[in-house]
């Protein structure tokens, strides 16, 4: 239901996480049943906290069990659409080492589910979503390239959706991609953001990209890249946001 991703050059302080959580925060006005946040770090690792029940749940279960230190962070809400609103169903979905979120429907997932099950894929969860994982989980394993395998997903996936994930060998990426769903970019100094709603990131920047209908964007602290689902770069109109935090 709600979507925040960041990317910084710092990987000190908890800064991702903590820009993620206070992100969620500012969304938890559309309502949600679970949340969840994923970091990766330059260690190379792929961390993920989700619960279901109000962010407090998270914020508890953080506080017990701190992810390490993050350069790159995605958060979410959930508002469950396939699969009860437990823990296991919350997002982030990991599927190797890529950690996908996902605001919308995946209505093509039961055909999607039988192809990666005959595969060997084993669900963790009842969502819709988990396929999303898996599939770009195996894009990735193919194309060695992040972006060219979001793009490769979107092209798989029908229904609607704002899709964000990282993977855990690229700790300074954020890649996402919208469908008949809303997916902002955030525009900092030496970091990025990625928001379902400015909201999400109103209280850093209000410099903002605007994203068109079919369109992948990955982020770096540095750079900003979007193209549409068959991987032609696209211009993104840049705007700064009017209204009060
Ligand atoms: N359909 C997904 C689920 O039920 C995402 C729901 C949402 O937009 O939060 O897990």
């Amino acid at each position: 239901c709600g979507i925040v991703g960041y990317v910084g050059s710092a990987d000190a302080d908890g800064r991702p996480v903590d820009v993620v959580l206070e992100g969620l925060r500012r969304l938890e006005y559309r309502g949600y049943d679970s949340a969840g946040v994923a970091a990766v770090g330059p260690g190379g690792a792929l961390a993920t906290a989700k619960k279901a029940g109000k962010l407090a749940n998270l914020v508890e279960e953080l506080d017990a069990h701190p992810l390490p230190d993050a350069t790159a962070a995605i958060g979410h809400t959930r508002w469950a659409t396939h699969g009860a609103p437990t823990d296991r169903n919350a997002h982030p979905h990991v599927a190797g080492r890529v950690a996908v979120i996902h605001n919308g429907i995946v209505e093509n997932f039961v055909a999607l589910r039988a192809e990666l099950a005959a595969e060997g894929v084993e669900f963790l969860s009842e969502t819709d979503t988990e396929v999303a994982a898996h599939l770009l989980d195996r894009a990735y394993a193919t194309t060695g390239d992040l972006t060219t395998a979001m793009q490769a997903v979107a092209r798989r996936l029908e229904g609607t959706f704002t899709l964000l994930a990282v993977h855990a060998d690229h700790p300074r990426t954020v890649v996402g991609a919208r469908h008949d769903s809303p997916l902002v970019v955030g525009l900092g100094q030496g970091e990025n953001y990625l928001g379902s709603d400015v909201a999400a990131f109103i209280s850093h920047t209000r410099e903002a990209l605007e994203l068109g209908q079919d369109q992948v964007v990955t982020i770096t602290p540095t750079s900003v890249e979007v193209t549409d689902f068959a991987g032609a770069s696209v211009h993104a109109r840049r705007y700064t946001v009017d209204w009060d935090a």
